[in-house]
């Protein structure tokens, strides 16, 4: 491991827990650094686990065929030898170079402040955030009987609960809910549910023996009863008919959209909403803070994982020829000593 300043977290922290920003560890881990991985997400995996988990990659080389969310946890795999510390649920939103060359401050959005040396920008599309449901002063109810995400299933427990949506997170919610809440019912604008045919199925046998519901519309409005509290949604049915649904909880899964306002504070030169790059170092215009993935722009980059993983090798030789300030050699994991060292395997 490289030399540490006293308050240091970590040699590099890595924003954003995509397929590149896991990849990104894993290379950083060969050059003998180690990594604080943010995400703003309680999962890690970006893209592929937030928006197309069970859909099969077919251009990751070497893997004739892989499910998104299969291509995730094989890199939490290979990037286990090297411990990162894993810092989720936490929007990094400042960065801030400290004096003398000591590095950087990061803060995320709950105030919490790490020391590093260098920073990878990783943030592909952007932050992750839900997509709200648009009814003007439902916000109020966030937290109480409004949620975007299920943390405590139990706290659903003997109420009525309204899911609303159409994809996979939504049926997931619903079928587990099934069974604590006093009654689900599943809201989803369209015939078509998008979610992995057997839950479909299975949500619609619930139906069919009269212990689920579902509604075909959209909702477009909400009541409170005399303590303020929301008690029921107005729903517009596909059929013209307007129904009123007696609901104590709304679980809204629309998806996630990106925010990108973040990575514009940062002050990094940037190009078609994309921070340059260079594309040998892969180095930002701010001195020790590079970027990588679909967040960076250099002449002729695409936005593939493929790119982002070879971004990721440049850049963590960039960093540890920064940070040892000499040249690095190349070293194979096939055949180097001390990688098998790093990577804790038994030379053979
Ligand atoms: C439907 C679909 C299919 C695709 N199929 C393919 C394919 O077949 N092959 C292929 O190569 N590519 C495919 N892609 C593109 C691929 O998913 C992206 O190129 C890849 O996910 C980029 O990875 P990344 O790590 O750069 O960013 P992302 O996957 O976008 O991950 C970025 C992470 O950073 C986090 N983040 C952002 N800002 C912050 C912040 N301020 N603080 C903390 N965390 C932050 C986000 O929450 C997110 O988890 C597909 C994309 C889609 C949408």
């Amino acid at each position: 491991m490289i030399e540490q300043g006293p308050a240091a977290s970590a040699d590099v922290a890595v924003i954003g827990a995509g397929p590149c920003g896991l990849f990104q560890v894993f290379e950083l881990g060969l050059q003998g650094m180690s990594s604080l991985l943010f995400d703003s997400q309680a999962r890690t995996g970006g893209q592929c686990r937030q928006l197309y988990p069970d859909k099969p990659i077919y251009d990751i080389p070497g893997l004739p065929r892989i499910d998104a969310d299969r291509l995730i946890a094989n890199l939490e795999e290979q990037i286990e030898p090297f411990k990162p510390q894993r810092v989720l649920n936490q929007e990094v939103v400042a960065i801030k170079r400290l004096d003398k060359g000591e590095g950087f401050q990061l803060t995320t959005h709950t105030g919490a402040v790490y020391r590093v040396r260098f920073v990878v920008v990783a943030t592909g599309a952007g932050a992750m955030t839900p997509v709200p449901l648009r009814i003007p002063g439902i916000e109020q109810f966030l937290g109480r009987s409004l949620f975007y995400h299920v943390e405590e299933p139990r706290r659903h427990q003997g109420r009525r609960v309204a899911v609303l949506g159409g994809g996979d997170s939504a049926l997931d919610w619903a079928l587990a809910l099934q069974s604590l809440a006093a009654e689900v019912v599943l809201v989803h604008r369209s015939s078509r549910l998008r979610a992995a045919p057997d839950t479909v199925n299975r949500y619609v046998a619930l139906c069919e023996r009269g212990e689920a519901q579902m509604l075909q519309g959209q909702v477009t409005a909400y009541a409170q009863d005399e303590h303020g509290e929301l008690n029921a949604l107005k729903v517009q049915c596909a059929d013209g008919v307007v129904r009123r649904l007696d609901v104590d909880d709304v679980l809204v899964f629309f998806g996630m959209s990106p925010d990108i306002r973040s990575l514009r504070d940062w002050q990094l030169a940037m190009e078609r909403f994309q921070v340059r790059v260079q594309p040998d170092t892969l180095e930002t215009s701010a001195e020790g803070i590079f970027a990588i993935g679909d967040c960076n722009h250099y002449p002729g980059k695409r936005k593939l994982i493929l790119c982002g993983f070879h971004e990721a090798a440049l850049a963590a030789f960039a960093i540890g020829e920064r940070a040892r300030e000499r040249e690095i050699p190349l070293e194979y994991t096939t055949t180097s000593p001390t990688l098998h060292r790093r990577l804790g395997v038994a030379a053979t």
